[in-house]
């Protein structure tokens, strides 16, 4: 194929970088979090029906989820964006020391505004693209809620919103650039387990009073000595969200755990929260309690697709380097000066997994990180995102871009104060172009979609998508 669709699309994607930098601002300002992404949605919403996309909105019980679409027939690709925040990130922009915005509690510490925008400017261009080459087929965006702390996409797949896609490609802001492969995001669960006892005087009447605490504190120890006994890469975590009380002499009568638990397998973790249940039922056993346990969300691990993959990179290739001006080194200098001493150590190691002996060095003082690094290379992970269980119906490919001073912490409030700068605006046009190519492809080629199917049928081997949602559970805030 010749390079007139890439130069054309991203032609268009300069052209218009003002609305969509405008559009990314916008969303970084309300800074909504999960569920509650009202007006982060509707902008993206009127945006994409300014520009001719029909719209459908709360789906899945999701209020804020929508699906933006245009053309018709087959293949029907899915752009994948996001637009929630982080609770307790709030930040100034461009400072460098920790200001936390008056009034506000959240903000875009993973970047999610420049990602749903992202996605949008590809489905923007790739319209006008398919418009003026008469292309066959149907574009979509997914407006998706709360990847953060819930899993929206989940209830997506769940409720059947995906079953008709071909194909899906999405990116994620990152501190490099490289095509995402699979087995970096770990599967994961989340529930709370609710023990409820009897109050009394702890020192009046103490044998009248069955302990919720008790058994909250003994459920946690039979998780950790579940630890020795699960494989490696497997993380279980806990948060007491309710501890019964603050008087030392009242018997709490209620008392909450949740846990998240992860693994590499949506399967894996299926059984370790099968064994967790049945720790708490015998720690409710045990304190003469009762638990009542509830899952409120769900995430896959991510199948892997090495076409997509290899289409994403040919693509990454056209647009790496970035290029920055002396002006936006210096703002990531400054960036790089004040992570914390953690994260300087992090900086260290990942440049001599990248660098080796001879470079480790020299990408360790490079303020960005303006090359692509080898897909196949590994560290940190650990994390899970809810474009696994996308991925585990429709293949998808997915890039990371630069978006953020090298060594930036995700989930900090140094992230959120780079989020408006040239250096994120750059990367999220960056990832925009490397969406809308690689679907202009997938549009043209349709052997490549062909092929990516073959090797998702591949990866799963049979197995197909245990749906890990309840049948009833609804998307909800808790
Ligand atoms: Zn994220």
């Amino acid at each position: 194929m010749d390079n007139q669709f890439r130069e054309r699309l991203m032609g268009l994607i300069d052209e218009r970088q003002q609305a969509y930098t405008d559009l990314s601002d916008e969303i970084w300002g309300y800074a909504e979090p999960r569920f509650q992404e009202y007006e982060s949605s509707k902008a993206q919403q009127e945006f994409l029906k300014s520009r001719g996309f029909s719209i459908r909105a709360d789906l899945a019980g999701e209020e804020t989820a929508f699906i933006a679409e245009y053309g018709t027939g087959k293949p029907v690709l899915a752009l994948l964006g996001e637009f929630d925040a982080l609770s307790s990130l709030q930040q100034e922009a461009d400072q460098t020391t920790h200001c936390p915005i008056e009034g506000k509690s959240n903000g875009h510490g993973c970047g999610h505004h420049l990602l749903g925008t992202a996605s949008v400017a590809a489905a923007d261009a790739l319209k006008t693209y398919m418009e003026e080459n008469k292309i066959e087929g149907t574009l979509r965006y997914y407006g998706c809620p709360a990847e953060e702390n819930a899993g929206g996409k989940a209830y997506l797949v769940r409720d059947g919103f995906f079953d008709d896609c071909d194909v899906a490609l999405t990116w994620h802001p990152y501190t490099m650039n490289k095509v995402m492969k699979g087995g970096f995001h770990l599967a994961n669960f989340r529930a709370f387990f609710t023990f409820h006892g009897i109050s009394a005087h702890a020192a009046g009447s103490p044998e009248l009073g069955r302990s919720a605490l008790d058994a909250v504190e003994i459920m946690d120890i039979g998780v950790n000595y579940m630890r020795e006994h699960m494989i490696d890469a497997a993380r279980v975590h806990g948060a007491i969200t309710n501890p019964g009380g603050i008087a030392p002499n009242v018997i709490p009568a209620e008392a909450q755990i949740l846990y998240a638990i992860r693994a590499p397998k949506v399967t894996q973790v299926k059984k370790l929260y099968e064994r967790m249940c049945d720790i708490a039922k015998g720690a409710a056993l045990i304190t003469g309690t009762t638990v009542d346990i509830r899952q409120v969300a769900a995430y896959s691990n991510i199948i892997p697709n090495e076409t997509l993959a290899d289409l994403i990179g040919e693509n990454l290739a056209h647009v790496v380097p970035i290029g920055y001006t002396e002006e936006e080194l210096a703002y990531a200098k400054k960036f790089q000066e004040v992570i914390t001493e953690l994260d300087k150590d992090a900086l260290r190691d990942q440049a001599a997994v990248l660098g080796g002996k001879e470079r480790k060095k020299e990408i360790q003082e490079m303020p960005i990180w303006d090359f692509i690094v080898d897909a196949n290379s590994s560290y940190g992970g650990g994390g899970s995102s809810d474009v696994g269980d996308v991925s585990w119906v429709v293949p998808v490919g997915q890039v990371y871009t630069n978006c953020y001073a090298a060594g930036t912490a995700m989930h900090s409030w140094q992230a959120v104060a780079q989020g408006k700068s040239p250096i994120a605006h750059k990367g999220m046009l960056a990832a925009a172009k490397v969406l809308a190519c690689a679907g202009a492809q997938l549009f043209l080629q349709p052997e490549l979609v062909e092929k990516a199917k073959a090797d998702w049928k591949e990866e799963l081997d049979g197995e197909s998508y245990p749906n890990p949602l309840p049948k009833d559970l609804k998307p909800e805030i808790w």
